[in-house]
């Protein structure tokens, strides 16, 4: 499958990893939006939101544990943090794996862009 973030799980692409455990991967975002900006992943291949089966449901729960983690490594969690899990092109979403973004380290606008 030619999926670029399954590629990274694989270590066939580099990242700069900031978290891994046996079900998450967790990298720096390669075009940061803010100070902090981590993209937090299933290791298994889910390509949006939408496909998320009941499976999945402690796996996601496992994508949120490991960005509560990181926040709080990076020193942000006090302050705050935005996660956001963007569904198909409208929404943003350009890679079809899906990833929880960890944004932090700078005031957030809302409503989102
Ligand atoms: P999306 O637009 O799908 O919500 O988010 C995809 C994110 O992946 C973008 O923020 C983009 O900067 C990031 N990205 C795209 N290609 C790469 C890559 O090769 N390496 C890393 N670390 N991030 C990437
Ligand atoms: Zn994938």
């Amino acid at each position: 499958m030619d999926c670029l973030f399954c590629k990274i799980v694989k270590k066939d692409i580099p990242a700069k990893i900031v978290f891994e455990n046996d079900k998450v991967l967790a990298f720096e975002d390669l075009t940061p939006q803010a100070p902090v900006h981590i993209l937090v992943i299933p290791k298994k291949h889910i390509a949006t939101s939408l496909d998320i089966s009941r499976e999945d449901n402690s796996l996601i729960g496992e994508l949120y544990q490991a960005a509560n983690a990181i926040a709080k490594e990076k020193g942000v969690a006090e302050k705050g943090f935005r996660l956001v899990m963007n569904c198909n092109r409208e929404a943003g979403q350009t890679v079809f794996h899906i990833h929880l973004h960890l944004l932090a380290g700078r005031a957030m606008n809302w409503p989102p862009g």
